[in-house]
């Protein structure tokens, strides 16, 4: 057996760090700073370790509105329990007007980096990891 069995990140990192689900190598987006708006979305044909294809097929990406609906509303789910116990909430002042503003903020300046964590989950729902891609070859 001369094939070592080297580490790889797992799922989770693999998706969070934007990482070919079929490696978890390679990089998903061309430009690594999110931020940085006019390369935000760009991806690669083809991953650069393991040569998994990244656009399935036309309009493969439209379903990462859902994935993207949902980390919005966990986000905000999130930051109105972290609100209501540090904060609070009340009826005669506007401590939930606050709220609703830093949210909406917040969700304004984190859209890069969910829209790529959920094109990065939703590729990862559709290509498995696959142990042996170094001996497999590319894939189409
Ligand atoms: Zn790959």
């Amino acid at each position: 057996m001369s094939v070592s069995k080297d580490s790889h990140p797992g799922l989770l990192q693999s998706v969070l760090t934007n990482k070919c689900p079929h490696c978890r190598k390679g990089d998903l987006f061309i430009n690594p700073n999110p931020y940085d708006l006019k390369s935000t979305m760009k991806m690669p044909d083809h991953c650069p370790a393991c040569g998994q294809k990244y656009d399935l097929q036309t309009g493969f990406y439209f379903g990462t509105g859902f994935v993207s609906y949902g980390i919005t509303v966990l986000f905000s789910g999130l930051t109105f329990v972290l609100w209501w116990f540090t904060i609070g909430m009340g009826i005669r002042d506007n401590r939930v007007w606050y709220w609703l503003a830093i949210n909406a903020v917040s969700l304004v300046l984190l859209q890069p980096p969910v829209q790529r964590l959920s094109r990065s989950i939703w590729i990862a729902l559709f290509v498995k990891y696959d142990s042996g891609w170094k001996n497999d070859g590319l894939v189409a």
